[in-house]
């Protein structure tokens, strides 16, 4: 699309993924975007930094992300950034078993039909392929339905596949997890295809991959991108936002102009009175460790039977996600590296090296918890204000708090902006 010459600014608050999907569609369609983001960097829940007891740079959280992202890859298409993903060629996920040190890959073939249930080689040790096909009745739960509602709550196939996949994609134990979310992950990854759900991380790290670009993409295009500005107040006038209030300053925003709101659920709730939003959230915790992984460990293990959830091996880190962590937010440091880092080493197959450099790292607020009545909470992108608009991965999105929810939303919200334009 041409530039589109003199077209009312759009105003968009908050540069998380949602935040920057929208700018970058808006921007690319040549409208004049304004970006304020409270912090002193973009990114919101995907951030990056150098962390010097690491001597490395390191992400707020491992993410994991997943070939049938389709939202995320055109984003990344769109700023410059497709190459930014790195992962295996084929569908693989390599898991480790603590107690008894088995280690197993499984490996779903690309296509649609399924077939890789019927190979004990491919799939998860123990199990059989019936488990897999009444695994199917997730795919018909009710809006009301837990995850362990819908799925026998017990045996192999539950703690040994999931339990571990399950839990990381919704974040919340999957006793109070909605089936119905649980189904819109593995219906598009899974469930489309070994090729759907091949695994890709953010390479060489989040910030490179999906904000810098980003960044510099909306720079290139003109977009007025106001870092530590904190959006303190919407001021309404009839059926429209009217200005944006920020403490030291107001910008008046004209009839025809529009403003997305791309805050998380918390600041939007207090910014846009009446709105609906999930009210409770999840925590994660990531643990990175100084110490290169041996050649030929797996970019991603599985883990049962520990505290650990998954590990991921970077170039020169080891580093550990547990999610619906809360229970550990407050758990002693030291202590608990120590633990995590003897999982790590067992995983790693490191043998009784000393713990290294590392760093714990706490997302009280990782995600909305992805409950059936927190799910039910989730409002739509429309507002009853005519030129409001909301955007984050906690709005209706039909997903899980994700990136790829985060930046479909972030495409809604342009749509509908660009629409009423
Ligand atoms: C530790 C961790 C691990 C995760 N792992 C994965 C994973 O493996 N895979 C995956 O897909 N997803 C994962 N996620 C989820 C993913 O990071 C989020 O879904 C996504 O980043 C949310 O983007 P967002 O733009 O909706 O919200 P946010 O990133 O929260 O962005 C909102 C932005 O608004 C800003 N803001 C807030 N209030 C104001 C205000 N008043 N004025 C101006 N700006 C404001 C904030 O500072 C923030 O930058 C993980 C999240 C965490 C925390």
């Amino acid at each position: 699309m041409g530039p589109v010459v003199n077209a009312p600014r759009v105003h968009v608050v908050g540069a998380g993924l949602a935040g920057l999907a929208a700018a970058t569609q808006l921007a690319g369609q040549g409208r004049t975007v304004v970006l304020y983001e409270a912090a002193r960097m973009a990114g919101g829940r995907c951030r990056s930094w150098f962390d010097s007891a690491l001597g490395a740079t390191i992400d707020n959280g491992n993410h994991l992300l997943l070939a049938c992202n389709r939202a995320a890859l055109a984003y990344l298409d769109r700023i410059g950034a497709r190459d930014a993903l790195a992962g295996p060629q084929a569908c693989v996920f390599d898991f480790c078993d603590l107690r008894s040190d088995e280690r197993w890959r499984l490996r779903p073939n690309p296509g649609r039909a399924p077939w890789w249930i019927f190979s004990k080689a491919r799939r998860t040790p123990h199990t059989s392929a019936g488990d897999y096909l009444r695994g199917g009745k997730l795919l018909f739960a009710g809006a009301d339905a837990t995850v362990a509602d819908a799925l026998a709550p017990h045996g192999a196939l539950w703690d040994r596949l999931w339990k571990p996949v399950l839990v990381s994609a919704l974040n919340t134990k999957l006793d109070e997890a909605s089936a119905r979310l649980a189904a819109a992950v593995v219906r598009e990854s899974l469930g489309a295809g070994g090729a759907a759900a091949r695994p890709r991380v953010p390479h060489p790290d989040l910030a490179a991959a999906f904000v810098a670009p980003a960044l510099s993409f909306l720079g290139a295009r003109g977009a007025d991108i106001r870092l530590g500005a904190r959006l303190r107040g919407l001021q309404f006038e009839a059926d429209r936002v009217r200005a944006l209030e920020f403490g030291d300053a107001r910008v008046e925003i004209a009839p025809d102009e529009s403003v997305i709101l791309a805050a998380p659920a918390w600041s939007a709730r207090e910014l846009a009175p009446g709105i609906t939003a999930p009210t409770e959230h999840r925590a994660i915790f990531n643990a990175h460790f100084a110490h290169a992984p041996p050649p030929g460990t797996p970019l991603l293990t599985g883990v049962v039977g520990g505290l650990s959830e998954w590990v991921f091996a970077f170039p020169e880190r080891l580093s550990v996600t547990i999610s619906a962590a809360d229970d550990l937010i407050e758990t002693e440091s030291e202590d608990f590296a120590e633990k995590l880092w003897r999982e790590v080493r067992a995983v790693a197959r490191l043998g009784e090296a000393r713990m290294p450099a590392h760093r714990l790292v706490r997302e009280k607020r990782a995600t909305f918890a992805a409950t059936p009545a927190q799910d039910r909470l989730r409002p739509g992108a429309r507002t009853r204000w005519r030129n409001l608009v909301l955007a984050g991965d906690w709005t209706q999105t039909g997903l899980p708090a994700t990136i790829e929810g985060a930046i479909r939303s972030g495409d809604a919200a342009a749509a509908l902006v660009g629409r009423t334009a």
